[in-house]
């Protein structure tokens, strides 16, 4: 399977999530109040947190990147590179701003952004800036299982289609202990995988590790 292959299959697998949430409540009732969906333009609380990707969401946001924002590249580089150095060992951080974020709060790769982007959802704009921009306590977010089941059927066909491409890293993620699926840090594969032009060949040929990645 080619690289390209991979990334058109991981943008369906999107669309068809895109699709399916789209059809869920704006509105919800939490003990006895009505609540409207707080996800709005410019609110950017929640790129304030860690990002979990897999490779193959890497290989299409820097694909997204070259194809539309490619006179942006040395810009974006340079933000990618001094937020990972912010992050030093730190995993799962809270706080730092996503260094895909524009001047206005928007998301510059809004059309390749990984699933948990999309799947970010929120009936609490408070809790989100509680939580994400430290303003407050830290308190729980309301969001919909239905779209926790929606990104997790999303997830699970994600790692299909890059266990069908044979990606080493998702290999790696299997042999991982527990079961679990541990995912990469997008700032991190981001940064790595625009500073090296055979970042997919190597992916696809196995020769991409997942130490590679959380360097
Ligand atoms: S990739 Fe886009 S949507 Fe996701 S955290 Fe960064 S700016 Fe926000």
């Amino acid at each position: 399977m080619a690289a390209e292959t991979v990334i058109a299959a991981i943008r369906r697998i999107y669309e068809q999530f895109d699709a399916l949430a789209e059809t869920l409540p704006k509105e919800i009732t939490v003990e006895g109040e009505v609540r409207a969906l707080a996800c709005k333009v410019g609110c950017t609380a929640c790129c304030h947190q860690s990002v979990n990707v897999t490779a193959g969401q890497v290989m299409v946001v820097k694909a997204y990147i070259l194809r539309h924002l490619k006179g942006d590249l040395p810009k974006i580089a340079s933000r990618l590179r001094h937020t990972r150095k912010g992050l030093g060992e730190t995993m799962g951080a809270v706080g730092v701003r996503c260094p895909l974020l524009d001047q206005e709060g928007g998301c510059t790769v809004y059309e390749a952004r990984p699933l948990s982007c999309r799947a970010f959802n929120s009936f609490d704009r408070g809790a989100c800036e509680a939580s994400f921009l430290g303003q407050d306590e830290k308190r729980q977010s309301v969001t919909l299982s239905k779209l926790l089941t929606l990104r997790s059927d999303a997830t699970k066909a994600i790692l299909q289609t890059e266990l069908a491409a044979g990606i080493a890293a998702f290999r790696q993620h299997r042999i991982n202990a527990e079961g679990q699926i541990p995912n990469f840090e997008l700032v991190r594969s981001l940064t790595t995988a625009l500073q090296d032009d055979d970042f997919e060949q190597k992916c696809m040929g196995g020769q991409v590790l997942l130490q590679d990645l959380k360097r």
